[in-house]
């Protein structure tokens, strides 16, 4: 099959693309590399089977592709917050331009979206039918509020055009190939052990986040694009940990004397956050299997590489 992934250079965009190229497809990457970067995919840019397009999918594009994985917008909240009425577009334009490109070339489409749609969440753990607790007007707004329209924008094309969707909602997901200047917790705690410099915890460290391994997520995505269930689909890790649980293990991992510094907690910050992953147990057979410990060992390893290179 031809298959294009938006947002392809990414952390959960390059891994599906190592996927789908060992398994013999052809890829086209589409990428504005925002939060991207060429070093991911690096190793099939001579490869005649796959295609980098440098391209903001706020702008309609023409192509000819079976199936397509939309992956592209930022998912790091300071970078989301960056600019965040270009997040906003990225969401609601590029989703509308890569559902258009579907429904002319009659290709089945699977929507990245996020754990975020539930905002925070008064029902724990969440399941599919939980309709979230998202402020519209925060500083999250822009990444929450997006993926929502771009989950209805999916149903609508699929009910007035018959368009073939899959909607995954992604919960926390960590490991190799995170920038160093991510900004998400697990990037940052095990950069901040390794340079030596203190942990910073956000708050009192009581909210709790599910950290899924990305080859797991990866598999799952694959699953709910190649089977029959439209979705939306939670796929996650129910492995839940407060962020002080996790400060404390990296610390131990890497450095037992690195300090915890403690930060301000940042507006609209969700106490909790537990996958019920059900759905994709019954739906797709799919369960993670990599536990944190081993997968923040593989995430360890290749931080510490790259800042040794740098
Ligand atoms: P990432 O920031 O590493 O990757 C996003 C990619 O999209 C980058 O390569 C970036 O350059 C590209 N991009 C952003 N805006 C674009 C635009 N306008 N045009 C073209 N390309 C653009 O993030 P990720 O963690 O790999 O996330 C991938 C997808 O999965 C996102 O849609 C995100 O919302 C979703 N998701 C991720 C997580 C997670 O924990 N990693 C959780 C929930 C949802
Ligand atoms: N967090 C933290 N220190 C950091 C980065 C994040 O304590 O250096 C906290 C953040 O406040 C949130 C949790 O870790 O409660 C997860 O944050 P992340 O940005 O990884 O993802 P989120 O789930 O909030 O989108």
């Amino acid at each position: 099959m031809r298959i294009l992934v938006t947002g392809g250079a990414g952390f959960v965009g390059s891994h599906l693309i190592d996927r789908l190229m060992e398994a013999g497809h052809e890829v086209i990457c589409l990428d504005n590399f925002y939060t991207g970067n060429k070093r991911n995919i690096l190793q099939w840019l001579d490869n005649p089977y796959f295609e980098l397009i440098r391209h903001d999918i706020t702008e309609p594009i023409r192509l000819e592709v079976d199936q397509i994985y939309h992956l592209a917008c930022p998912a790091s909240p300071i970078h989301y917050q960056y600019n965040p009425i270009k997040t906003t577009k990225t969401s609601v334009l590029g989703t509308i331009n890569m559902l258009g490109l579907a429904k002319r070339v009659k290709a089945r489409i699977l929507l990245a979206s996020t754990s975020e749609i539930y905002g925070d969440p008064d029902v724990h753990p969440q399941t599919e039918e939980y309709r979230g607790n998202v402020n519209t007007i925060g500083i999250r707004s822009c990444y929450d509020e997006g993926k929502r329209i771009a989950e209805t924008l999916c149903f609508d094309y699929h009910r007035e055009h018959g368009l073939e969707i899959r909607v995954a909602r992604i919960f926390n997901t960590y490991g190799s190939r995170m920038l160093e200047n991510d900004g998400r917790v697990v990037s940052n705690f095990v950069v901040q052990a390794l340079k030596g410099i203190p942990l910073t915890v956000y708050g009192d460290g009581s909210q709790t986040r599910s950290f899924c391994y990305v080859s797991d997520l990866v598999e799952g995505l694959m699953r709910l694009m190649n089977g029959d269930h439209v979705g939306p689909v939670n796929l996650g890790n129910p492995d839940e940990y407060t962020i002080l649980e996790l400060a404390q293990k990296i610390q131990q991992k890497i450095n037992p004397n690195a300090q915890i510094q403690y930060k301000p907690l940042p507006a609209d910050d969700p106490r909790q956050r537990q996958p019920d992953i059900t759905r994709a147990r019954e739906w797709l057979g799919w369960e993670p299997t990599i536990p944190l410990n081993d997968g923040l060992e593989k995430t360890i390893a290749d931080l510490s590489d790259r800042l040794s290179q740098s």
